[in-house]
């Protein structure tokens, strides 16, 4: 089973061949979610970043399924736009902040990724660059660009749905908050729902890979000669009438 892509696709340009399940190994057991500890490399003598991080921020709880839950809502806004479906939801405490979701086909808009969406809402709502405390649920590992804009936020955790081998930042291609000249503040978690949010990714590329085969055919029917032109004998021996 592969996520098969459109290759005009935008935010989620997976690859075909794509794992649609994380490996398996022999034990038939899942592999362990990508965590990404916040490096604090002002730790004395820490022995690596992830000691540094409470237990609470790197193990998914029923809240974090009940906010992914909410990204995936807003998944379905982008789909509904005839847009890559991705969602995010970005969350201060219980509260949703905003949310947002990937739309730049609609926007004319490289950037309007779902999580730039949510970050720039809820900047605004909150009247602050910074989101500090907050956390942002996405559908699908951020890409290199939000993982950015997630930093300068300073985002405290993000849990993202799916993984994108093709462009994601937080392990799938670049981990870029493992690198601690670069992230001081964010605790990764993904693969949370992962199969669900996959499976919309998938659902809507196959769709629109049936949609084009579709116009494909109706296209290479019209060409066909005398196929827009009414059925009809035009063969003068057959005619019964003038
Ligand atoms: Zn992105």
């Amino acid at each position: 089973m592969s996520i098969d892509v459109d290759p005009s696709a935008s935010q989620t340009d997976l690859p075909a061949g794509t794992p649609a399940q994380p490996a398996v190994d022999q034990t038939g057991a899942r592999p362990p979610l990508v965590v990404t500890a916040t490096a604090d490399p002002n730790a004395p003598n820490a022995p690596d970043a992830q000691a540094a991080v409470p237990k609470e921020l790197t193990h998914i709880t029923e809240r974090d399924l009940h906010f992914m839950g909410l990204a995936q809502a807003a998944a379905d806004e982008a789909r509904a736009a005839g847009e890559v479906p991705v969602g995010a939801v970005l969350v201060r405490g219980d509260e949703v902040i905003a949310k947002g979701f990937n739309h730049p086909i609609s926007g004319h808009d490289p950037s309007a990724h779902a999580e730039m969406a949510a970050l720039r809402a809820a900047a605004q709502r909150l009247g602050n660059y910074r989101l500090p405390g907050c956390e942002l649920y996405v559908t699908l590992e951020p890409c290199l660009m939000c993982a950015g804009a997630i930093m300068h936020a300073r985002i405290a955790r993000v849990v993202f749905g799916a993984r994108d081998p093709k462009t994601g930042a937080c392990g799938s291609v670049v981990d870029a908050f493992a690198n601690p000249q670069l992230n001081h503040h964010t605790t990764v978690i993904g693969g949370v729902l992962e199969d669900e949010c996959g499976d919309a990714l998938r659902s809507f590329f196959a769709d629109r890979r049936r949609a084009v085969r579709e116009r494909r055919a109706a296209a290479a029917r019209d060409s066909e000669p005398g196929a827009s032109e009414p059925l009809q004998d035009t063969n003068p021996v057959n005619r019964t009438t003038g």
